[in-house]
């Protein structure tokens, strides 16, 4: 099946349904039976024929009071809206909810839907419908005060309306509800202006319902202009057209709106009439309220007919409808009216009763409306606190957020310091273990350097700077060994022979050689702890610190011989060197005073030239003094020979081996000529 090329095609179902639409308002009784006639059809229609067919049906419940089932006819037009989608039904299914929600009093709720209504309306295609939306949501303004806002949206649904082709429907309604509004500002001319554009139109759209409805407004509008004439004619006028199409409920509506007028007319008889008449009309359609009014009517009536015990009789009446419906407001109005009406009648007990009743409701209703005012109030200031308190708890929240997140900054912080330590703590462990093994190496190269400084380089023997350091930091102090022993130090100072012939003879480098083969030669003849140090050129001197102070002559002789017996292999040459040695013990003490170490080495180096002027080949020592106090260690220093011989010094004399290498014969013990 080919889908419908126009949205808004019309069906003949759509006819029928947009013919029962006009019925519903005036007529709904049979608007109903037609509608569940077709409802079969109507229900497995096209979604906009079923939208409507829904509408209108709920609509029809409403207007024969039966709110639930219109109820839950909008809950279905709702669903359906939804599930198809489209914002024509939704928009309809909120307005049809609005009326019936407003049928049974629930206006707030109703305004809301309205105003959503026209929302989703607005943006349709549908004109009628956005007509019809925006009446709706003006008059919603119109009964919330909002004057303003109600005429601004009243006038766009009369120039929406008029958009509207085909149809003078949408155009009489926003007419009507215009003229109603301008009515309830006071603007009685404008409002009689549109009134007349309303009668006008309705008159061309042939229909006694839309003219009956222009004629209730035009009685209400006379009514507030005073003009009580024209609201007379108006209501017979209308009543005759709502008789005409059997629209129950305004024909009962405007009967008792006759008796009404016919009570401010002071025709108490024709009230009457009229009360009892809309009382009947009232009873067949099951509307007691408008039954309460024409009981109220009635009442006035009596009482100004002077039956003042009927009159009282369906006055009550009237107001127990009012205080079984819980509507003060109107009940508080009522008992001022029956007061007056009391009062006029001559009851003044019952008007002082009606007043009393009067009062006390309006007290009711202050305190109502105090409690009221408390309770909002009270929940304005709950919201707030509310409010407050969620403020509160934000603000704690973000500080929360605010402490955590510098929480983690600063564990980021620490860990990255934490990092940065590590690393530098690395850093500096194999820095410092380079600076260590550098420190080391330092410490190696230091003390080979110092070696070096203190080792003469030809022989690796100390040198004499180091030997002159030595005896510096030395306290030399004569030593008894344990066993009783003798035990001092010796120095041994040697000289080598004609040097100088070898260098000239086998050249510098074997002078070098002897020199080497003499040190190595020293090291062997003496022990290690003793100190042996190149002097000079080809100048030996050893300081040996702890021997038998008998065995100090021996030592000479080792020297020399070690050295004397030990030829040197040259370059294919043989060489015999021998060695001249002036030696003493040290530390030598002439008057029980120390000499100092040079003094000692100067000493020595005097035997040692006593031992070269004697022949070389052989040791000079000088054992001790004698008759010290004859002479003085400068004397002595001066001439050792010539003290020797005056016998103020020991002195002995230690042979080398003959060149033959034979031994000379033993030491021999020089003795001072004045000593022999
Ligand atoms: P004397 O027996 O009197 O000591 O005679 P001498 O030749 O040894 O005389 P002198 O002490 O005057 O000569 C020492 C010489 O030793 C002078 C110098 O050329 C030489 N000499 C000094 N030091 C060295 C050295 O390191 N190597 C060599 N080859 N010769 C040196
Ligand atoms: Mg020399
Ligand atoms: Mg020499």
């Amino acid at each position: 099946m080919l889908a419908p090329v126009l949205a808004f095609a019309q069906s003949p179902l759509d006819k029928e349904i947009s013919e029962i639409r006009e019925k519903v308002r005036f007529v709904p009784e049979q608007a109903l039976a037609q509608l569940q006639q077709m409802e079969p059809a109507a229900r497995a229609a096209p979604p906009l024929t079923r939208g409507e067919f829904l509408s209108q049906l709920a609509l029809a419940w409403r207007s024969v009071g039966r709110h639930k089932t219109a109820l839950s006819l909008t809950d279905e037009l709702d669903a359906y809206a939804k599930s198809q989608n489209n914002p024509i039904l939704q928009a309809k299914a909120l307005l049809t909810r609005a009326y019936v929600l407003s049928a049974m009093g629930e206006q707030q709720t109703s305004h809301q839907l309205a105003f959503d209504a026209e929302k989703i309306a607005a943006n349709t295609s549908d004109l009628p419908l956005r007509v019809q939306s925006t009446i709706t949501s003006g008059q919603s303004y119109a009964e919330q005060g909002n004057y303003p806002v109600a005429l601004t949206e009243l006038q766009n649904a009369v120039d929406l309306a008029h958009q509207v082709k085909d149809d003078l429907v949408p155009l009489a309604s926003a007419l009507n509800a215009l003229t109603l509004l301008y009515t309830q500002m006071k603007e009685y001319d404008k409002g009689w202006e549109v009134l007349n554009e309303t009668i006008a139109v309705s008159e061309r759209l042939q229909s006694p319902g839309r003219l009956a409805m222009a004629k209730s407004t035009e009685y209400g509008l006379a009514i507030d202009s005073n003009q009580n004439k024209r609201a007379m004619a108006a209501l017979l006028t209308g009543l005759e057209l709502v008789r005409k199409i059997g629209a129950k409920s305004m024909i009962a509506s405007t009967l008792v709106n006759l008796s009404d007028i016919s009570l401010k007319e002071h025709d108490f008889a024709r009230a009457l009439r009229y009360g009892n008449e809309s009382i009947a009309a009232a009873r067949e359609i099951n509307n007691i309220s408008v039954e309460a009014t024409a009981y109220v009517n009635i009442g006035q009536a009596y009482m100004g007919l002077g039956r003042l015990a009927e009159g009282r009789k369906n006055f009550e009446l009237g107001l127990a409808y009012y205080e079984k419906a819980g509507d003060k407001p109107e009940l508080q109005s009522l008992l001022a009216e029956y007061g007056d009406a009391l009062e006029r009648a001559g009851d003044y007990a019952g008007a002082i009763a009606a007043y009393h009743r009067e009062r006390k409701l309006s007290n009711e209703i202050f305190e109502s409306q105090r409690k009221k005012a408390m309770w909002e109030l009270q929940e304005k200031y709950d919201t707030e606190k509310k409010k407050r308190q969620i403020e509160m708890l934000s603000h704690e929240n973000q500080a929360k957020s605010a402490e955590i997140a510098n929480r983690r900054l600063q564990q980021r912080v620490w860990w990255l310091l934490a990092v940065v330590f590590a690393l530098a703590s690395v850093i500096v462990g194999l820095l410092y273990r380079k600076v260590r093994h550098a420190n080391a190496q330092l410490q190696v190269k230091n003390l080979e350097l110092k070696q070096q400084s203190a080792l003469d380089p030809l022989t690796a023997l100390y040198n004499r700077r180091h030997f002159q350091e030595y005896m510096r930091s030395q306290n030399h102090l004569e030593r008894r060994h344990p066993s009783g022993e003798d035990i001092v130090g010796a120095l041994f100072l040697l000289d080598v022979d004609h040097f100088k012939h070898v260098n000239d003879t086998y050249g510098h480098a074997a002078g070098d050689a002897v020199l080497k083969m003499i040190a190595d030669n020293l090291r062997v003849a003496l022990r290690e702890t003793d100190m042996i140090v190149r002097w000079g050129g080809e100048e030996f001197l050893a300081f040996l610190p702890a021997i038998p102070r008998a065995g100090v002559d021996e030592i000479a002789r080792r020297i020399l011989t070690s050295i004397s017996s030990q030829p040197i292999e040259f370059q294919g040459h043989t060489i015999h060197v021998n060695v001249s040695v002036g030696f003493a013990p040290f530390p030598l003490a002439p008057d029980n005073t120390p000499l100092p170490w040079e003094r000692a080495v100067n000493l020595v180096d005097m035997a040692l030239y006593l031992a070269k002027a004697h022949g070389r080949n052989r040791a000079y020592g000088v054992h001790g003094f004698s008759k010290f106090e004859q002479t003085s260690m400068e004397d002595i220093e001066q001439d050792l020979e010539r003290a020797w011989r005056a016998g103020f010094v020991d002195l002995s004399v230690v042979l080398g081996n003959s060149p033959d290498g034979t031994p000379p014969n033993n030491v021999v013990p020089l003795k001072s000529k004045s000593g022999n």
